[in-house]
């Protein structure tokens, strides 16, 4: 049912994910808002606590980029960065970045990554890496530091998902969201805000991830259930749900 096979070692790419956060945290300017790294720290923790049990023993950290674009993403080992670009385009409204961050952790839950780095590395070597990498890994991995996949490939944001893998993260971080306790309809005003942005400018947040078509359209197909799981969530929270 997913898309794709995951060929690469899974603990190759979360090693080689958190070197690559940790050198875009000495890099990039990290965020001084305070308010939108507890957001953030919030999300990341109730999207996690339902994300478990596809994520088992995941280090999870969410970091504040302090950049204009627009963008999010979740590296496989759980390194999330979000853009404050992304939050203010959201208006600070915590269902709609949580809708993102749903997304992005059903991305790495799915291993997209992997998938998709496999798929290119057989591309590139007509197949072979394949074959190799399905009889010895660590020969996968001395080529992946070494060539195919060099220093300058960041996992999980170089290359773009497949439009069926936004599909599948479409739809698991809907899910994921409402199970959560936010309002899955912000999935939905997200997209519309970030389309009204892609008509001035192509985001780089659509770059990686290509609108699978239609992707309103999908996301309100599954709203009814998402929506009964969403009362539910607040109900057991103690909270009362969006009308
Ligand atoms: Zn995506």
């Amino acid at each position: 049912m997913s898309c794709g096979t995951a060929m690469l070692s899974d603990e190759h790419l979360a090693k080689r994910s958190k070197s690559q956060f940790q050198a875009m945290k000495n890099k990039e300017k990290i965020s001084t808002n305070s308010s939108h790294q507890a957001m953030i720290d919030r999300i990341g923790k109730r999207i996690t606590g339902v994300a478990q049990v596809d994520l088992p023993g995941t280090e999870w950290e969410f970091v504040v980029f302090q950049k204009s674009e627009p963008n999010a993403f979740a590296m496989p080992g759980g390194k999330v960065g979000v853009n404050s670009g992304l939050i203010e385009l959201a208006g600070g409204n915590e269902d709609e970045v949580a809708a993102v961050i749903g997304h992005e952790i059903a991305h790495v839950a799915f291993r997209h990554s992997n998938k998709r780095m496999t798929q290119a590395m057989g591309i590139a070597l007509g197949g072979v890496i394949l074959n190799t990498a399905m009889r010895n890994k660590s020969s996968t991995d001395r080529l992946l530091a070494g060539g195919v996949y060099g220093a300058g490939t960041t996992v999980g944001m170089a290359l773009p998902f497949s439009r069926s893998q936004e599909r599948e993260a479409d739809h698991r971080g809907l899910f994921y969201s409402a199970m959560a306790g936010y309002d899955p309809r912000a999935a939905v005003s997200f997209w519309k805000k970030m389309r009204g942005r892609k008509k001035r400018k192509m985001p780089q947040f659509l770059s990686t991830h290509p609108n699978p078509g239609n992707r309103i359209e999908f996301l309100e197909s599954n709203m009814d259930h998402a929506y009964g799981l969403y009362v539910e969530a607040k109900n057991a929270r103690g909270e009362t749900p969006n009308p």
